[in-house]
């Protein structure tokens, strides 16, 4: 039996067997070869294998999901078949005397720059077709696959280096009882999400994961952290009676479904969801949530190795908005960058992510991405109760500019006919110090604030939220932070606007008290901690938290 200890980023207790995937970095390890022409045969048969997967999936996917769907795999096969880009590839082996890994990835590269660099749309958008296949053949020719499902039929527990959100998403997840990580931290992208599912993660393992083999049975105790290999007797026993009462908790909370989230002296908090997908609706909605409080769009985009278009946008905020009507659903606008990265988006390397071209930076740069998201919005917006809200707000420049955008959009769309909602709640995210020293200026503009506590303590605290060194620094409860909050509170309130809190942090009991003193109109959680969180807010008095509280917010 071997213990490891890592960060408990998502409750909840596992035991399975493990299934190693590679780290997100797939660029392939460069080798010098001297036999060229072995590796021009190794390029060949992995190109033959890749046809013939690629019918199959044609043949699947026609079944499956129609001619439309299926297409793509046909236009990847006759790519194939594109004697230059074969040319290219044996070029590189020949000239830089390298595997054929290796030139597939840089003929790859080069080919999708090109495509990428061409006017006509369709023609560009071909550049992530080239990735995709590319990545397809450096898996044949590696042997490293992207799907660590294949031959089994049981779930089990995913361990990964580091796991990043497009890598989350797109894998099956009810197929997957546990994720255990090297790197990562509470407050990534991919520990949110495995929170926001009720997945139990352990992040942060560092050297002890090497240790763990695929095939390997592991317990994984999201509640303290730890990863037990080979369990003895003794420890699975003890591990049975946690996870009975652990079940016993769940069933308790579920009486509190249909009560309200209301303090014992008559103060009523909005309880609302966090999601990241269209599907997780359903799960708010059994959770008794009050709506949704944040539907992280970007998670649409992470999830296809394309932008996906207007329809497709449409369809998935059409289905949120219906189910949950007649409740209010925020909507928050691409939020991509930083460790959200859409490989066909192509940002290119930056020395500081987290500082650099994401959110809504990329949007207002990219119209041609952001019009049709706006487009989708607007026309679903008469399916349920709509409120749009922009991530990442510095400025009233760009608040403005994005209701010019908007107005653009609602003419079009009027032009053409198309009915959407007059009634839509526009917000912003207030998440970094600029804003919230604006704040009394930017209510004047919007309908509501919702505070991003994840980044705005990031930035607040020059502390990189993925950095498990620093974690320490990453405090959400520490005076500068809450006394940012109040004052932007203060400020909706005083402007007439609602303000609610959608970061990790809204789920903390430990703040609550606080939150609670301040008159924070709203929390967003993930949905396994929408009953926890109304627990608590039935067990105290608004009096006494002011009491409580006082010291740290005057
Ligand atoms: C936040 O920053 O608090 C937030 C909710 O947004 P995200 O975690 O997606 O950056
Ligand atoms: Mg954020």
């Amino acid at each position: 039996m071997l213990i490891l200890e890592g960060i408990a980023t998502s409750a909840g207790i596992s035991k399975g067997i493990t299934v190693k995937i590679d780290s997100h970095d797939d660029t392939p390890v460069i080798k010098a070869i001297k036999d060229t022409e072995s590796e021009h045969i190794r390029v060949e048969a992995a190109i033959h294998r890749a046809k013939t997967e690629l019918s199959e999936l044609y043949e699947k996917t026609l079944s499956d999901a129609g001619e439309e769907v299926a297409a793509i795999f046909e236009i990847h096969s006759t790519m194939l078949e594109d004697e230059d880009f074969l040319a290219a590839i044996f070029n590189n082996i020949d000239t830089e005397s390298i595997c054929a890994e290796y030139a597939v990835y840089m003929t790859g590269n080069q080919f999708a720059s090109m495509f990428s660099g061409i006017e006509d749309d369709y023609m560009r958008e071909r550049a992530a077709d080239i990735t995709d296949l590319s990545k397809r053949i450096i898996g044949i020719l590696t042997g490293h696959r992207h799907n660590p499902f294949v031959g089994l039929t049981e779930p089990i527990i995913i361990a990964a280096h580091e796991l990043l959100p497009s890598q989350t998403i797109q894998l099956d997840k009810s197929r997957v009882l546990a994720f255990i990580s090297r790197k990562g931290s509470m407050n990534s992208h991919a520990s949110i999400l495995a929170r926001s599912l009720g997945i139990p993660a352990v992040a942060g393992l560092e050297n002890g994961f090497d240790q763990i083999q695929s095939g390997d049975y592991l317990i994984v105790d999201g509640m303290n952290g730890l990863v037990i290999s080979e369990p003895d007797n003794e420890t699975l026993d003890s591990y049975e009676q946690k996870l009975q009462v652990l079940n016993q908790e769940t069933l308790r909370l579920r009486s509190l479904i249909g009560t309200k989230a209301m303090t014992k002296d008559g103060s009523l908090i909005e309880i609302c969801a966090n999601i990241g997908h269209s599907d997780e609706c359903l799960q708010a909605l059994e959770m008794d949530a009050d709506g949704i409080g944040l539907f992280r769009s970007e998670f649409l985009y992470l999830e296809s190795d394309d932008f996906p278009d207007e329809e497709t946008q449409f369809l998935a905020y059409k289905k949120v908005l219906e189910t949950l009507s007649p409740k209010r659903v925020v909507i928050r606008t691409l939020d991509l960058g930083a460790d959200k990265q859409a490989p066909y988006l192509q940002i290119g390397e930056e020395d500081n992510p987290a500082l650099g071209y994401r959110a809504i930076r990329i949007c207002l740069d990219r119209t041609d991405i952001f019009i049709p998201q706006l487009r989708a919005l607007l026309r679903a917006s008469i399916y349920g109760k709509l409120a749009v809200m922009f991530p990442m707000i510095t400025s009233l420049l760009e608040v403005k500019s994005i209701y010019t955008l908007l107005n653009t959009v609602g003419k079009d769309l009027k032009s053409e006919g198309i009915p959407y909602s007059e009634d839509i709640e526009y917000g912003i995210m207030i998440e970094t110090p600029a804003a919230v020293m604006i704040t009394d200026r930017l209510a004047k503009e919007v309908d509501f604030f919702s505070i991003g506590t994840n980044d705005l303590t990031q930035y607040a605290m020059a502390c990189d939220r993925m950095n498990s060194k620093i974690s320490y620094l990453f405090d959400s409860g520490s005076v500068s932070i809450l006394r940012m909050i109040k004052q932007t509170v203060d400020a909706a309130h005083q402007n007439g606007i609602w303000v609610g809190i959608c970061g990790e942090s809204a789920a903390d009991p430990n703040l609550l008290p606080y939150y609670i003193a301040m008159g924070v109109d709203e929390l967003s959680v993930s949905s396994p901690k929408i009953l926890m969180l109304k627990e608590n807010i039935q067990s105290l008095e608004k009096a006494d938290c002011i009491i409580q509280c006082a010291e740290y917010l005057d």
